[in-house]
């Protein structure tokens, strides 16, 4: 928590709130701000309403959105009062729409037009925002909010000569009002994002000649504009509150029901199919949502790819020309793609060309067109749709100065750092309305414009209402969403891109994933919790009386959220109020559905002579020819639980990860037979492994040990068993989240006991079932526990955050390295204690199975067998 401000003042503003821009959010605040009796003054570069359509006025210009959709639901009378005339409303509609809404509640008058905030200082000494305006004008406000939008600092051009045209230029960005007659001229497009997608085919409706400068190509589908589809408007005109409130907690902002199946899960022929209905809903949100996975998993991914590159190809008569415009080098959906009318067809003209930048870039620019490296272009005009600076670019535009003396331009120059996308720490009382770290861009916009409006206005009026007027969140708070919303971002494929999404599109600007992917309706609860649990990560400051209740707001991975809001949802019974037949019963069930995890060489399964009897075992073999290093794996299950090919996916990713053969091998369950029965046959499973090594395609004395959980606990045994018999030689141990003690009383029992998966009462169940009180302290039951632990193999350690056993984990780790065994230990920050098992379903542990595989290839490289 940050210290008190000794003597904060509390000086009267000339508003209680300023905001910058008019556009959606701008005008919504001013609305909801009145509203709450709140004195505010928005100010505004441009002379009227609208933010981004009002710039954006170039040919073709529409929503990528359909509108009934894209526009306000605050207004339940706005609702019936306005009717759109198209699916997807051109920009001078949407202008309209938006100037009605001024007119309608009076909201010009509390406008400045034509003002633009240059610079913002927060003085500490008063607790106001002063602003300076490019008419001279200082401006005091307790609250200074950033209405800018994302996608209004249009990106600086970035090509040689830009401005050394004689022709007429244009940028798609700021297009002039009174509109461009292109008739017999040759003109030219730099840029084939949405703006240039969208303006192409009606520029070639007039132009004399039209060449279109591509670097890269975009997916685009048809949008098949027209009215609004029947289905969707009987749904909203049905139950209007129903249809808004499903909006707000879908993932994008629009109420469709999301996949639940991947890509790969259906039939090739089914998922054609589908996505010829895509093709013909020409709905945006159809592609990102088109399976389960499209964005998480890159070769279903690719089937998606592949399916619109070939309907390019079917469009675009030119086989060359249609080969150009078929994006190859990024994943669908991992930056907008465009909603087009005509665009692959427009290339069918014959007065229109395409100029692949790729092959030959761009030199310069010249006074009389553009010079690419193998020829040289001559225009009338030319039109820039290069893109914006997003996100960010209108926030650090302004001069802000926070309460330490830093800009946000030097606070923002490793990237923006935000909590919740709304405040960022060192700027008290400065919002930004979808700011980076908000769902923002990733969804519909006017559905993440309310929330934020929403959330800003209602804190202002509960901090009035508590007679607080300073609010800034945490460090902890904020470096810990920061770190969340990269979670969420690494485990699909879009930082991958290089788009504005990431910054990649603008030189030098630091390369972030910048919006939060956890979806409009997760986003809008975390943003709740936070107002519930009392401003969590906020400091509140009001004369004489300061609040903080610090913290993290989320820490799990949001793939184990995900798990763990879907066993929840399922209402799985917990395992130690079941017998142990129905337990294992279920414990299999849970199986059903997996995805398999790689592919591996091959797949055997054998028996083994056991301490006590035959044992089966599974033989994974890599796909590079032999002979390899052997791991010897026992699986997880509480030694209750499981079976040789229970942990079958992990089993393959471990052999692939290592390029070592995987032999998972069964022992005897308790509670038949207790304690020392497992440990008896994982050793004497070993040592036949061992023995056998080469006729099992293996490299004889290249041996390891694996196992999860109580497997783990096993392995760790084993290597102790096989240092006290003098073999055989054991040359490392992975110890996955292991049982290395019977202590229940460690920090992370407590911390962890309840709501990870695994429970301090399902562990106490265990272990009743496993070992009498007497025998846990055996060391064959709880390494951790013995005399000795030097002399045994390098080993690798691995615990979760948030599993009962991290503690005991650490502890082994550390037991050993204090004995001078060569031992690391891999702490997954984030994770339960099964996540590390669930392949392909946790992605966000692929990097620690990663890890895992390159430490057992390292135990065979260092050749250090003890
Ligand atoms: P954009 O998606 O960033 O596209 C800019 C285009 O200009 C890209 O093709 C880019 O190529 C190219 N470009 C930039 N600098 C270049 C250079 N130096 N040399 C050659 N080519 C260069 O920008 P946008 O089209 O304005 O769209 C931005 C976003 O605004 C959209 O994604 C969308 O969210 C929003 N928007 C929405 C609509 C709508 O339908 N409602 C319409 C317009 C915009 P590279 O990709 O190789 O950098």
């Amino acid at each position: 928590m940050q210290p008190a401000h000794q003597k904060r003042e509390f000086s009267i503003p000339d508003h209680d709130v300023v905001v910058a821009g008019a556009g959606f959010a701008g005008l919504y605040l001013l609305h909801r701000l009145r509203e709450l009796g709140f004195s505010t003054r928005v100010l505004e570069t441009a002379d009227d309403v609208g933010g981004t359509w009002y710039w954006n006025r170039y040919p073709g210009a529409r929503c990528d959105i359909q509108t009934i959709d894209y526009c306000y639901s605050f207004d339940p009378e706005l609702e019936t009062e306005w009717q759109w005339s198209e699916r997807y409303a051109t920009q001078p509609e949407i202008l309209r729409y938006l100037q009605f809404v001024a007119d309608k509640h009076d909201l010009r008058r509390d406008i400045e037009f034509s003002t633009r905030i240059e610079a913002a200082v927060w003085n500490d000494g008063t607790s106001l925002w002063t602003l300076r305006t490019d008419r001279g004008q200082k401006i005091t406000c307790r609250y200074y909010v950033m209405a800018t939008g994302c996608l209004s600092m249009p990106k600086t051009p970035d090509i040689a000569g830009h401005d050394r045209f004689l022709g007429e230029a244009y940028f798609t960005s700021h297009w002039p009002h009174q509109g461009v007659d292109f008739s017999g001229k040759r003109v030219a497009v730099i840029g084939t994002g949405s703006s240039g997608v969208q303006s192409i085919p009606l520029i070639a409706e007039q132009a004399a000649e039209l060449t279109v400068f591509q670097r890269t190509p975009c997916y685009c589908i048809p949008a098949h504009n027209g009215p609004v589809p029947a289905h969707r408007m009987t749904e909203l005109e049905n139950d209007r509150a129903a249809y808004r409130e499903a909006a707000r907690q879908s993932l994008f902002g629009v109420p469709l029901a999301p996949m639940e199946v991947g890509a790969l899960q259906v039939s090739a022929e089914e998922r054609e199919a589908h996505y010829e209905d895509i093709w013909k809903a020409g709905e945006l949100l159809g592609i990102a949502g088109a399976y389960a996975d499209i964005i998480t998993n890159a070769t279903s991914n690719e089937t998606l790819c592949e399916f619109v590159r070939d309907k390019i190809r079917e469009i675009v008569n030119d086989p060359e020309v249609a080969e150009t415009l078929c994006p190859k080098d990024f994943y669908i959906a991992t930056k907008r793609p465009c909603l087009d009318t005509n665009y692959y067809e427009t290339y069918n003209l014959p007065h229109v060309r395409l100029v692949d930048l790729r092959k030959h870039p761009i030199e310069t620019i010249t006074e009389t067109g553009i010079d690419t490296t193998n020829a040289s272009y001559t225009f009338d005009a030319i039109v820039f749709a290069t893109g914006f600076d997003a996100m960010t670019g209108a926030l650090v535009g302004v001069d802000i100065t926070g309460s330490n003396g830093l800009t946000l331009r030097e606070k923002w120059s490793n990237g923006p750092e935000t909590y919740l996308g709304l405040m960022t720490t060192g700027f008290p009382n400065l919002f930004t309305i979808t700011g980076p770290g908000s769902p923002s861009v990733l969804s519909n916009m006017t559905v993440s414009i309310e929330q934020h409006v929403e959330w800003v206005s209602n804190c202002l009026d509960d901090l009035r209402k508590n007679n607080f007027e300073f609010i800034e969140p945490t460090r902890t708070a904020e470096a810990g969403w920061v770190q969340h919303v990269n979670d969420y971002g690494a485990i699909t494929l879009l930082p991958q891109t290089n788009s504005w999404y990431t910054g990649a599109n603008v030189p030098g600007k630091p390369r972030v994933f910048l919006p939060y992917i956890g979806g409009v309706g997760p986003y809008r609860g975390i943003c709740d919790e936070v107002v519930e649990r009392g401003y969590f990560g906020f400091v509140l400051e009001g004369p004489g009386k300061q609040s903080c209740n610090d913290g993290v707001i989320r820490t799990v991975q949001p793939d184990v959220a995900m798990v763990l809001d879907m066993i929840e949802a399922l209402q799985w019974p917990r395992f130690e109020t079941l017998s142990v037949a129905d337990a294992r019963a279920f414990a299999i069930e849970t199986l059903t559905g997996r995805p398999p995890g790689p592919d591996v060489g091959e797949c055997n399964d054998g028996t083994l002579p056991g301490a006590a009897g035959e044992l089966k075992y599974r033989l994974y073999r890599p796909v590079s020819p032999g002979p390899h290093p052997i791991v010897v794996y026992f699986h997880g299950g509480g030694w209750l639980l499981g079976s040789y090919d229970t942990d079958d996916p992990f089993c393959r990713d471990l052999c692939v990860q290592s390029e070592a053969i995987i032999v998972s091998v069964d022992y005897r369950h308790a509670p038949e037979a207790r304690f020392p029965a497992a440990p008896e046959d994982a050793f004497t499973a070993v040592q036949w492994v061992a023995k056998n090594a080469a006729s099992l395609g293996g490299v004889p004395g290249q041996l390891a040990v694996s196992g999860w959980s109580a497997g783990a606990n096993l392995a760790a045994v084993v290597c102790q068993m096989a240092r006290d018999a003098d073999g055989p030689a054991i040359c490392g141990q992975l110890l996955v989240t292991p049982v290395t003690d019977c202590d229940f009383t460690r920090e992370s029992y407590t911390n962890n006991g309840e709501g990870y998966f695994l429970t301090k009462a399902l562990m106490e169940w265990f272990w009743d079932h496993y070992a009498d009180t007497t025998d846990r302290e055996n060391p064959q039951a709880s390494p951790l526990r013995a005399d000795k632990l030097s002399g045994l193999p390098p080993a690798l350690v691995v615990t979760c955050e948030f599993d009962p056993l991290r503690d005991e984990g650490i502890a082994y780790f550390e037991a050993l390295q204090a004995a001078g065994v060569k031992a690391d230990h891999l702490p997954c920050r984030g994770h339960i204690h099964t996540s590390l098992t669930l392949v392909d379903i946790v992605l966000s542990s692929a990097d620690a199975r990663g890890a895992m595989g390159r430490a057992l290839g390292g135990f065979f490289s260092d050749q250090t067998a003890v």
